[in-house]
């Protein structure tokens, strides 16, 4: 038996005897005819919670996607919106974090919500997305706030303008291994 995840609980199941049937696994509904006649739990809600539980097939509220930088298959929240990441390659405010342009590595403090082509930077006259260093990624991912790890410290104090905040397109980020 495959099984189809529709969205919205919805779960499409093709049995062996090549009846497709449909399951809403959280109102625990079949549309075969053991659950509508006989009124009991089928073996096709019992294979969607078992191909759940396995990590098979995502369970209800999430989607099966591919994390953007590693291409396995990992489940988010139906409303969450692309670039798509694995809990491996997710980045979290004190991960380390490699600059794909220049191999630099950096400490993530902010994972913002808003799109590289709506936050402008604050002392140039262009959004994240226009900045000519950020040409080759895309312009309609989050971006993040990071700082290089050493802050250069002079003989009256450390130097404000090496514990700067830079902010970068999502997808130029890699998290550090
Ligand atoms: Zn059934
Ligand atoms: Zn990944």
């Amino acid at each position: 038996m495959s099984v189809l995840p529709l969205g919205d609980g919805l779960y499409e199941i093709e049995s062996a005897s090549d009846h497709t049937y449909l399951v809403d696994l959280e109102a625990g509904r079949c549309t075969c005819p053991d659950h509508v006649f006989r009124d009991v739990r089928c073996k096709h809600i019992r294979r969607v919670a078992i191909e759940i539980t396995h990590g098979r097939t995502p369970p209800p509220g999430k989607l099966s996607v591919t994390c953007h930088d590693c291409g396995e298959t990992t489940f988010v929240d139906e409303d969450a919106a692309e670039p798509f990441y694995c809990e491996a390659h997710t980045i979290y405010p004190g991960d380390a974090v490699v600059d794909r342009e220049t191999d630099d590595r950096l400490t993530v403090v902010d994972v913002s919500e808003l799109r590289a082509d709506a936050v402008t930077i604050s002392d140039r006259e262009t959004t994240v997305a226009d900045y000519a260093t950020n040409e080759g990624y895309e312009p309609d991912v989050p971006v993040v706030g990071a700082v290089y790890p050493h802050a250069t410290v002079a003989t009256n104090g450390v130097i404000p303008d090496s514990l700067k905040v830079y902010v970068f397109p999502r997808t130029r980020l890699e998290k550090a291994t």
